[in-house]
């Protein structure tokens, strides 16, 4: 196990052992058109945490100017045109651009392309909840950094972050959208993870994902984010043991992976940054020209030709670990990326004022975790649900054959399955507790609560409920194609 250990952190070790096993590379040469695209709408973030991986916090306070709406929507454009079938819209926050991330977000997905949003939930009122709603293969990604506002509210620098990204978290929901939380864990947060996946379990998440800390951006400038790595992936069996699979939690790769093959893995997407340069992705310091510029298209093809240039071969074997990457003398985000194309002058295309920040709300008191908790649970209680067109048969002791009308499917409930089904018929968790407690008098409440909450999940699973106020015809969206790309490793 200690060897495992080593060779798990240490870059040039993992290295060599894949020479040895001949493994990796996976894809040796890039696709003639990027399969994926990332877009970094803007730098500037109203939070203020200290692992950034853009570095939004400096940014902002240095008011960094973006790229403008035009710009943006001809790189959007060009991406569609290039063929790409994923996207990332992210930033910094980019719902401080709210018109743009908006559009940008419907013309992608009406081009057919699946879209992945990196939120921090803030700006999710009911208006952007329902606009998000209507986009179909939307997956949304909010920022979530533990199961009490002292824990999330300190990663994150700002009071009352917490309750927005979990109301945000509960809007989108009730709408039908897929979300996924996304986990930071730091060595302030480790010990409330197995709480927080709890917590995420009763809102009614279908996936989670624990992330370490890529140190990079301002994690490279301060800070201590080492944790056990093996220790969310306990924590995430644990979980699956307790209660299934109805929601994904997904602990992402040891960073040592990705950054062994940094130089040896040919890239399949395109990131655009905030004043328009493009890059491979985030983990690498290197422009390769700049969209307003250039165009995508020119950039791709120097990306294929160029994206084993010397300097970045050099710059990948300086790497010795993922929590030594602050000591390179280039790290992404942290320094001004390299432009490797030929004759790089900045780009020409007039850059605009970054987005106006809310004012921040002066510290409160959290309310410890009895009281997140009972937010969470009103939450989840009030979800109202609607039943797909079905036909029934009961079955003696009330359990029931189901016919799904649209989806042509059978499948078999027990009885106190058909009861939740039944009281969700328009009704909510409250009613289906009420269903259960009417026909199991002498259940502990919490088993019951337990039993319905997993009823639930188990019918929207199978396609038989869906939160009352999803749009009709809007497919949700999954986890994304991320193996292939990596497009949302950091
Ligand atoms: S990590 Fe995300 S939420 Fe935090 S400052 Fe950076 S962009 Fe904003």
């Amino acid at each position: 196990v200690r060897l495992r250990e080593r060779i798990d952190g240490s870059v040039p070790l993992r290295r060599a052992v894949w020479r040895v096993r001949r493994r990796p590379p996976g894809r040796a040469a890039p696709p003639p058109r990027p399969v994926g695209v990332k877009l970094e709408l803007t730098y500037s973030c109203n939070l203020r945490c200290g692992f950034c991986y853009t570095d939004s916090p400096r940014h902002t306070l240095a008011r960094t100017p973006d790229l403008s709406d035009d710009a943006w929507r001809r790189i959007v454009d060009e991406s569609i045109d290039l063929g790409v079938i994923e996207a990332v819209v992210t930033g910094g926050e980019p719902l401080l651009r709210r018109e743009l991330a908006l559009e940008t977000m419907e013309r992608l997905a009406a081009a057919g392309v699946g879209v992945n949003l990196n939120t921090n939930g803030w700006f999710v009122d009911d208006g952007m909840a329902d606009r998000l709603a209507g986009l179909p293969a939307l997956t949304v990604h909010l920022s979530i950094d533990g199961a009490t506002p002292e824990l999330h509210d300190a990663a994150r620098g700002v009071p009352g972050s917490w309750r927005r990204a979990v109301d945000a978290a509960h809007r989108l929901l009730e709408r039908g959208v897929h979300v996924q939380a996304v986990h930071v864990v730091t060595p302030d947060n480790e010990h409330g993870v197995e709480d927080f996946l709890d917590q995420m379990w009763l809102l009614g998440l279908p996936a989670v994902r624990l992330s370490p800390v890529g140190q990079v951006g301002a994690a490279a400038r301060s800070g201590r984010w080492r944790v056990d790595p093996s220790a969310s992936r306990h924590v995430a069996e644990r979980f699956r043991r307790e209660h299934g699979t109805a929601m994904k939690v997904r602990v992402a790769d040891r960073p040592t992976h990705s950054l062994a093959n940094i130089d040896r893995q040919a890239p399949a997407a395109l990131l655009v940054r905030p004043g328009g340069a493009v890059l491979i992705d985030s983990l690498h310091p290197f422009a390769f020209g700049s969209a307003p510029r250039d165009g995508l298209a020119t950039c791709w093809e120097r990306i294929r030709a160029g994206w084993r240039d010397p300097r970045i071969v050099e710059w990948g074997r300086g790497i010795r670990s993922a929590g030594a990457m602050h000591e390179l003398a280039l790290v992404p985000y942290r320094d001004a990326e390299v432009d490797l194309a030929p004759g790089a002058e900045p780009p020409p295309e007039a850059a605009v004022e970054p987005p106006r920040l809310p004012r921040v709300a002066p510290p409160r008191p959290g309310g410890g975790a009895e009281q997140a908790r009972s937010h969470v649970r009103d939450l989840a209680l009030a979800r109202r649900y609607r039943l797909a067109r079905t036909r029934c048969s009961a079955e003696p002791g009330g359990g029931r054959y189901v016919r799904m009308v649209e989806a042509g499917r059978v499948v078999r409930l027990n009885p106190a399955a058909a009861d939740v089904m039944d009281a969700c018929d328009g009704g909510t968790l409250e009613d289906a507790l009420a269903r259960l407690g009417a026909r199991y008098p002498g259940e502990p409440p919490a088993r019951l609560e337990r039993d319905a909450l997993g009823a639930i999940r188990d019918l929207q699973g199978r396609g038989l409920l869906r939160p009352a106020r999803a749009p009709a015809g809007v497919a949700p969206g999954t986890a994304g194609v991320e193996p292939a790309l990596d497009l949302l490793d950091l």
